[in-house]
């Protein structure tokens, strides 16, 4: 055994490398597994896929100690534990909802200190029955997953976090590793506070994805747009996030009737119907979830190749969490964000209201809508989204190309005759007597003949018609284009009517040019999604993902626990044709080798043969040359 301080990097990297086939380690993992070793407090802030839970795995390993890992969502820890068992990692859960004997046989583990991670929920954590459980253990290190739940400052406050605040009372020589990968400083500072951590060591990594590539669109037709994206993800996995429940059952109808694999989630199912679906999508039987903000926390499926905003989110860091559960697996994952400035105008009222149903303290109402203010400022502006990501969280972004969003790929398209367009729908509002709202305004452009455009006389106006023949969906998100930019006003009551402001007759004057975006984006391909198939025979890459599927599915775990994408793709690369240069893949470690290897080893092989390869492609010229779609 290891005493905790002069435990080596190489000791570090053998554990790394036995149970989970990695050789080297994250930037700040090997901090982190330090301050745990060590038993200094730590607030670690990395990204969603950063590598966070091997900075809590590897620690209670490596001293041979059992720690507690609090962790708010039960299929997150089912997902973790199912995770670590395939790795030979002796882990255990209790939760709400196992059965009498799984809770003994779990409890009996525990006590006998068989497990070196224990992972519970928040307010299971501090109950009599499970503090006399874990007494015995003389437990050193708590490991506090989604730390962020614990201030109401970040997106997601948990109240039952709070209680986590005892911990140090209970266990004052324990040390307490907080975890999260979404913080401002103000969270941060929280973080510490209530959890009453003692001079932390803080390691806060950086916020950017590298392998994501962000677009943001204008949207005209959501289930119309998040389908054109989806298709150029066949097979693969992919989120669409919803804000209501409703528009997630459409959205996925209309993907099904598209002959998509879709399904849908949302916090108003039954639970079981929610587990599901959860299922469904781990197992790879689906394809697309359409969902709200609920789903997620317990997605740990790594090969997330797509997901897709079909509205705004309400925070930055909502949408860093929600487009963080694409590729982390570390391969390329494309981020769609639809918006339209009604999305702001929804989220305005849904504040309120809740403000008004929660008794909401002024300060944390400012707080609300100063995060939805930065939200808009993302969605609008046209500048590098990396950057932009980056320097919300308080960090420097340093290219200058990130090569990978849509306007540092150059896609974002203006459209032509903006300001012609524009004076044409602002004379039609001064004309109507800017008393009218969005979809009036939008029926006398197109001349239509309205029962209410009669009662007005407006198909009179020199204006009724004028824009004829253009799409309607286009018109009225060039409309929103015109509120979001300050060139037109929208009120927020409950009828909101549009009028015309300075900026306004500015443009009618000829004063003033205006740009609106096209809601269609070329789409370019990226250098980073060339390079990371480069060498990758497609076929052999899908071969080994149906004998994955099919491992899964007999012994009943979701299908990313026995391989990632990233493994598969390497051994679809590499062709490896025996143990040892299996073992050199990263991501088969000792255990997943004896137990899983032979069966990609012959599957490799008889692709081999079947398209006469040979077998561990050993130069590039021996490898196969790409053919993907
Ligand atoms: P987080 O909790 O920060 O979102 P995870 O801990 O789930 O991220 O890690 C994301 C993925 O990266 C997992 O598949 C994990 O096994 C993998 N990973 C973690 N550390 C390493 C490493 N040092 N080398 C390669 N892959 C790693």
């Amino acid at each position: 055994m290891n005493s905790a301080k002069d435990c080596a990097t190489a000791d570090i990297l053998a554990t790394v490398r036995r149970y989970w086939g990695y050789s080297e380690l994250r930037p700040l993992q090997e901090q982190a597994i330090r301050a745990s070793l060590e038993r200094r407090d730590s607030l670690v802030v990395m990204p969603t896929g950063g590598g966070k839970s091997l900075c809590y795995q590897v620690p209670a390993e490596l001293a041979q100690r059992t720690d507690i890992v609090v962790s708010p969502l039960i299929s997150l820890m089912k997902d973790q534990v199912d995770g670590l068992r395939q790795c030979g990692y002796p882990a255990g859960a209790l939760y709400s909802g196992m059965s009498l004997d799984a809770v003994h046989e779990t409890e009996e583990a525990i006590v006998t200190g068989r497990c070196r991670l224990v992972f519970v929920a928040p307010e299971r954590l501090l109950t009599p029955r499970f503090l006399q459980l874990i007494e015995r253990l003389n437990v050193c290190a708590f490991a506090i997953d989604e730390a962020h739940c614990i201030s109401h400052w970040g997106h997601d406050f948990r109240p039952e976090y709070r209680q986590l605040a005892e911990i140090k009372t209970h266990f004052p020589q324990a040390s307490i590793h907080a975890y999260t990968a979404t913080a401002t400083e103000r969270v941060r500072t929280d973080i510490i506070a209530q959890l009453g951590l003692r001079n932390p060591v803080a390691l806060v990594g950086t916020f950017d994805r590298p392998n994501l590539v962000y677009r943001v669109v204008p949207r005209v037709d959501a289930r119309a747009q998040a389908l054109e994206v989806l298709k150029r993800h066949p097979g693969e996995a992919a989120i669409v996030y919803c804000i209501s429940r409703k528009d997630t059952e459409s959205m996925a109808a209309f993907l099904q009737a598209n002959r998509l694999r879709a399904g849908y989630y949302h916090a108003g199912m039954e639970a079981d119907q929610r587990r599901r679906t959860q299922e469904a999508f781990a197992a790879e039987a689906l394809d697309v979830v359409a969902a709200t903000v609920a789903f997620g926390m317990g997605i740990d499926r790594s090969d997330v190749r797509c997901v897709i905003h079909a509205a705004m989110p309400k925070t930055i860091e909502h949408y860093q969490q929600e487009t963080g559960r694409a590729g982390r697996d570390g391969l390329e994952a494309e981020c769609v964000l639809l918006y339209s400035a009604a999305d702001i105008l929804r989220w305005q009222s849904l504040i309120e209201r809740s403000a008004v149903e929660t008794a909401s303290a002024p300060e944390i109402i400012a707080a609300s809508r100063s995060l939805l203010e930065h939200t808009r400022r993302l969605c609008t502006s046209v500048h590098c989204r990396h950057r932009k990501l980056s320097e919300y969280f308080g960090q420097e972004y340093p290219k200058l190309n990130c090569e990978a969003c849509d306007v540092c790929l150059n896609e974002v398209e203006g459209l032509a005759d903006a300001t012609v367009n524009a004076q044409k729908i602002l004379s039609c509002i001064a004309r109507a007597g800017e008393n009218f709202g969005v979809e009036h305004i939008v029926d006398v452009l197109l001349g239509a003949n309205t029962e209410r455009v009669r009662r007005w006389g407006h198909e009179q106006l020199s204006t009724h018609g004028l824009m004829k023949g253009t799409d309607r969906k286009s018109l009225t998100n060039m409309l929103y284009q015109l509120v979001d930019d300050g060139l037109l006003e929208r009120t927020d009551d409950e009828r909101p009517i549009l009028h015309l402001n300075d900026a306004s007759r500015e443009v009618l004057r000829g004063k003033r040019s205006v740009r609106l975006l096209q809601a269609k984006t070329r789409v370019k391909k990226t250098r980073f999604d060339e390079k990371s198939w480069e060498n990758v025979d497609s076929g052999l890459f899908e071969s080994l993902r149906s004998l994955r599927r099919q491992l899964a599915s007999e012994r009943g775990v979701p299908a990313y626990v026995l391989f990632s994408d990233a493994t598969l793709r390497d051994m679809a690369r590499m062709r490896p044709g025996s143990s040892d240069s299996l073992l050199n893949i990263r991501g088969v470690g000792e255990s997943k080798l004896a137990d899983l290897g032979q069966r990609f080893l012959d599957q490799i092989s008889s692709y081999c043969s079947a398209n006469g390869l040979k077998p561990d492609a050993a130069s590039a010229a021996d490898r196969p040359r790409t053919h993907r779609k």
